[in-house]
């Protein structure tokens, strides 16, 4: 039997775990089929705890006894209640990535064990070791801690292009911007610089939605919006037309509030409009990353997109604009992370249909 090789992105807003095998990645589906994990838990009244999806919907009917988001917290004293008991962000973590394991262990008929764990290259010590301690909670043997950019870079491959080589990893997720700039040099991978904001991310660009939704849907009196719940009414439908507006250029939106549907059409032209502020945000980490870096927009080779919310079609044509090129495609930017990591795995354990790079990756921060 060969050992599994597998790797974990284990996120803000969903985690997910894929394999090294036949010399490819695959990704794992969990037991509803799904290869994203909502990083959401929940704990019910009569104290079954519930991961993913299922908690991910009890966000809106059940917030006292819901968490998410929890991954900024790592290593903080913070307390999460669910119902009357306390978790930590590690607890809370450790229920995710047991879950991850025991749904690859169903799926894989086999045994979890050694697993890559990836991390946000800004994490300090403290943080990497409530995340080696949350592993270690839910079973899990860590081969390594590796950064997500990094990761993000493995799965297009850095580690095969010629000496130096370099990548601007753009990470746009449900509630975190990261941008990063890899040198690969002599089989080492190094994280030249990294900058970003952690509060900013697709629930912001959701919000933006439901600030046009509300001012377009006249039909809706001052006191409904106030009344106006985000989680319980408005999330899902706003999500399904966020989504939709990265396929077609106008969505209709419809809600149902106190018995009554609102239904209103929304334009990408108008979701644009009314992101127009997130985007001046987006620009200042880039600039900020290239400054450290010292280097220009020309000298970047390659820009790499990851993260659900780089699926807006804003978001390449606004990178086309400053780098006057355009991102690399060809993985899933909600993927990609899990799949470098799953290479790490792989090269750790020297597959043979890798070249024998000892990767490493360097990271100048403490
Ligand atoms: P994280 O790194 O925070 O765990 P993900 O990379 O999974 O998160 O990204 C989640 C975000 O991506 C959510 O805000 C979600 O709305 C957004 N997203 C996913 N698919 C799309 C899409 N097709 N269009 C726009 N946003 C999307
Ligand atoms: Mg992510």
């Amino acid at each position: 039997m060969t050992t599994l090789q597998l790797g974990i992105d284990l996120g803000t807003t969903n985690s997910l775990i894929a394999q090294f095998i036949d010399g490819e990645t695959k990704l794992i589906p969990n037991r509803l089929g799904h290869f994203l994990t909502p990083s959401v838990v929940s704990m019910t009244e009569d104290g079954t705890i519930l991961v993913g999806l299922a908690a991910r919907e009890r966000l809106s009917t059940a917030p006292g006894h819901t968490a998410a988001a929890f991954k900024r917290f790592m290593g903080t004293d913070k307390r999460f209640h669910l119902g009357n008991q306390q978790f930590r962000a590690e607890e809370l973590s450790a229920l995710i990535l047991k879950s991850l394991k025991e749904d690859a262990e169903a799926y894989l008929q086999e045994e979890v064990r050694d697993v890559v764990i990836t991390v946000p290259a800004y994490f300090n010590a403290i943080q990497r070791q409530a995340t080696q301690q949350a592993a270690q909670m839910a079973g899990l043997n860590v081969l390594r801690l590796l950064n997500e950019p990094t990761a993000a870079g493995l799965a297009y491959n850095l580690q095969e292009k010629p000496d130096n080589t370099r990548f601007l990893i753009y990470d746009l997720g449900g509630g975190t911007f990261d941008v990063s700039i890899l040198d690969y040099f002599d089989g080492v991978v190094q994280v030249s610089a990294s900058a970003g904001d952690n509060h900013l991310g697709g629930e912001d660009f959701l919000q933006a939605l439901k600030h046009c939704f509300l001012q377009r849907c006249t039909e809706l009196s001052k006191s409904d919006i106030e009344k106006l719940n985000l989680q319980k009414d408005i999330w899902q439908p706003l999500e399904i037309a966020k989504r939709q507006l990265s396929q077609e250029s106008e969505v209709d939106i419809s809600i149902n509030f106190e018995g009554k549907e609102y239904k209103t059409r929304i334009t990408r032209e108008d979701f644009q409009q009314a992101s127009s502020v997130l985007f001046s945000r987006l620009r200042q980490p880039l600039e900020r990353a290239l400054r450290d870096a010292r280097l220009n927009p020309e000298q970047i080779d390659g820009i790499i997109l990851v993260g659900g919310a780089t699926r807006m079609p804003m978001i390449s044509r606004s990178i086309v604009q400053l780098f006057k090129k355009i991102p690399q495609l060809g993985v899933n930017p909600d993927e990609a992370i899990a799949r470098g990591a799953a290479i790490q795995a792989a090269l750790i354990f020297r597959n043979q249909h890798l070249d024998e790079v000892i990767l490493t990756d360097v990271m100048p921060f403490s």
